[in-house]
C-alpha cells in the first residue's frame, strides 16, 4: 500500500530521508486508531451498501480505493449526505471522484464547489487533523460539534473547531494554517 499521496494543500515544511516523508508516517500511525474506527465503519457500509445494490435500492456498487490521503469508500450509505473522514479513511454518500455522479458534479462533469472547493479538499483536512490529533480526533469532533448545536447551530457549523479550517478557501487544517 503507498500512502505517498499526500494531495494537494498538504501542511508543508514536512522532512524527508529517502524520499519518505517520516512526518507524515508517524501522523497516520498516531491517526491508526482513528483509521480502524473508519475502516470497520466504511466497510459495514460497504456491505450494506452492496446488499442495497443487489436489491435494486442503490444505483451504484459501493467501491474503495486508495486516494486523498487516506482509503476511500464511496457510494456508502454510511456517508450520510456528505462524507465522514475518520482517520485516514472517508466515507462518502454517492461518489465524490465520478465527474457522472450528478449528487456531486454539474452535468459538464465539474465537481460542484462549496466555499471554493471540491468535497475531497475538504475531507483531506480532516486526514490531516487526524494525524495531528491522533486518539484526542475523535473528543475534538464530539466537543466541537456540540458546541456548535449548544450555539443553535448546525453539527457541521464553522462554530465547530474541527470544521472552520476544512470550509476556509483554500481550505486548511486549522484557520492559523498554511
Ligand atoms: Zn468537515
Amino acid at each position: 500500500m503507498s500512502f505517498q499521496d499526500r494531495g494537494e494543500g498538504a501542511p508543508g515544511g514536512a522532512p524527508t530521508a529517502g524520499g519518505i516523508d517520516w512526518r507524515d508516517v508517524a501522523g497516520k500511525i498516531w491517526n491508526a486508531p482513528n483509521t480502524a474506527v473508519g475502516l470497520l465503519y466504511g466497510g459495514v457500509g460497504m456491505a450494506a451498501g452492496e446488499a442495497a445494490h443487489l436489491m435494486g435500492l442503490q444505483e451504484k456498487a459501493p467501491r474503495v480505493f486508495l486516494g486523498n490521503n487516506g482509503v476511500q469508500f464511496v457510494n456508502n450509505p454510511l456517508g450520510g449526505r456528505s462524507a465522514i473522514t475518520l482517520g485516514n479513511a472517508t466515507v462518502s454518500y454517492r461518489d465524490p471522484y465520478d465527474p457522472s455522479d450528478g449528487y456531486w458534479h454539474y452535468p459538464d462533469g465539474s465537481p460542484i464547489l462549496e466555499n471554493g472547493h471540491t468535497n475531497p479538499q475538504h475531507e483531506i483536512q480532516h486526514t490531516y487533523q487526524g494525524q495531528q490529533l491522533g486518539p484526542l480526533y475523535l473528543p475534538s469532533n464530539l466537543l466541537g460539534g456540540l458546541n456548535a448545536v449548544l450555539r443553535g447551530k448546525e453539527w457541521h457549523d464553522d462554530a465547530n473547531w474541527n470544521e472552520t479550517g476544512p470550509q476556509m478557501n483554500p481550505p486548511r487544517p486549522w484557520p492559523g494554517t498554511p
